[in-house]
């Protein structure tokens, strides 16, 4: 029987606001339609089925992941288009191979930068018998993987596995990720576009060599937020929008209120020499992302919401943690606001923390508690993904 309160979870717990995330999913979906690419959402922020499936509806169903894991638990409940969007690393390819046999239908795509790993790759798979498509990785200025788009290999390197009958050229692929070092709709939406002129300028020099380039991939959550316009390209793969989080307030490209995701946490003791009021939701339980922090955002390791997910509390942040310990503290550091806090949060009272970066957060739990809107009411739980390799190769 599952706890049918909020009041009853053990702590730390996942929150998830189904409400939250079905209004952000919509939202997201609205962009892409309004763009005319098709979404193919990065479940390696919310790792579960249930929120893909909210997240691809009325899409062709793709999702993007990060982690042999995620493929594993992705393809056992039928979702059949992946693209594994982190640098292959050939000896990968085995693991990868055994999931598409033992997954009929699934269809993983990779990502490559470089002739030298596709070339292994490409020995790899053959001498398995099996067959990838691929992504050319695009670096658009973040700096990251990726090749510029007007490198002089770009087409040779196409070209260097293209007698392959392992590996399937499908595209280009690139990710603005230096979009979270800069703050604000009109400085999201120039990253946007450069993220967009990178693909979009690989792919006319890749078919002007007369290679087929079906697939022109982009997106980070702040530019598939703030695009202005998505000419030239086909899909798009935002993740973070599914849950939000502080990090993304900061950026100002969502409110507090659009944040799905929230640790529960019960208040296990109060310092009055250090003012602190101590919470059993640590460094593990909300990571140690300091993100927000990057634009003075003031919100700590998080914000502190009461049980019934109302609105954040007037000062509060988590101001340190230990493995499993967090530390409240209020913005005014006097004893006369450590009272206030003592007396709002007694031993025992549970509170929501929203965190900083809730791909950080959500990774090692596994499972989200469903609630909607404002209350208590636990409607149900969602299973999700963890870890690299579980499931993978009989890995635990
Ligand atoms: N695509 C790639 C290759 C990524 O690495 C990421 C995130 O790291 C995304 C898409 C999703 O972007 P975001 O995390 O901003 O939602």
């Amino acid at each position: 029987m599952l706890p049918a309160r909020l009041e009853d979870l053990p702590t730390p717990s996942l929150v998830l606001d189904l409400d939250r995330v079905e209004r952000n999913c919509a939202a997201m979906a609205e962009r892409a339609e309004r763009h005319g690419v098709s979404l193919r959402p990065h479940l390696k922020t919310a790792k579960s089925a249930d929120l893909a499936r909210l997240a691809t509806r009325g899409q062709p169903g793709g999702l993007t992941v990060s982690t042999l894991a995620e493929i594993e638990y992705f393809a056992a409940r039928g979702f059949t288009d992946l693209t594994y969007a982190v640098g292959i690393a050939p000896h990968k390819i085995d693991a990868l191979a055994d999931l598409q046999r033992r997954h009929p239908g699934l269809r993983v795509t990779l990502l490559a930068d470089s002739a030298e790993a596709l070339g292994q790759v490409a020995l790899r798979a053959q001498s398995l018998g099996a067959r990838f498509a691929w992504l050319l990785e695009i670096d658009c200025g973040g700096g990251r993987g990726g090749v510029s788009p007007e490198d002089a290999e770009l087409v040779a390197l196409v070209r260097s596995v293209e007698a392959s009958p392992a590996l399937d050229f499908a595209g280009v692929l690139t990710h603005a990720g230096h979009s979270y070092h800069v703050v604000g709709r009109d400085a999201h939406a120039a990253l946007a576009e450069a993220e967009r002129t990178a693909a979009v300028r690989a792919s006319t020099r890749l078919r002007e060599a007369g290679l087929p380039v079906a697939v022109v991939s982009v997106g980070s959550t702040p530019t598939a937020v703030h695009a202005r316009q998505l000419p030239g390209v086909t899909e798009m793969r935002p993740g973070v929008y599914t849950l939000f989080d502080l990090d993304q307030v900061a950026l100002g490209v969502c409110d507090v209120a659009d944040i799905a995701a929230s640790v529960l946490a019960t208040v296990i003791g109060h310092n009055p020499r250090s003012r602190r009021v101590l919470v059993d939701a640590g460094a593990l339980a909300l990571s140690k992302d300091l993100s927000a922090g990057e634009f003075g955002a003031g919100y700590g390791y998080g914000l502190v919401c009461p049980i019934d997910g109302g609105p954040p509390m007037e000062g509060l942040r988590v101001a340190d943690v230990h493995q499993e310990h967090g530390l409240l503290a209020a913005s005014d550091d006097s004893d006369e606001a450590a009272a206030a806090m003592f007396t709002a949060l007694p031993i025992g009272a549970r509170v929501r923390l929203l965190p900083n970066h809730a791909c950080m957060t959500v990774a090692p739990y596994d499972r989200y508690h469903l609630v909607r809107g404002g209350g208590t009411r636990v409607e149900g739980q969602w299973d999700k993904a963890t870890g690299w390799n579980a499931g993978v190769g009989g890995a635990r």
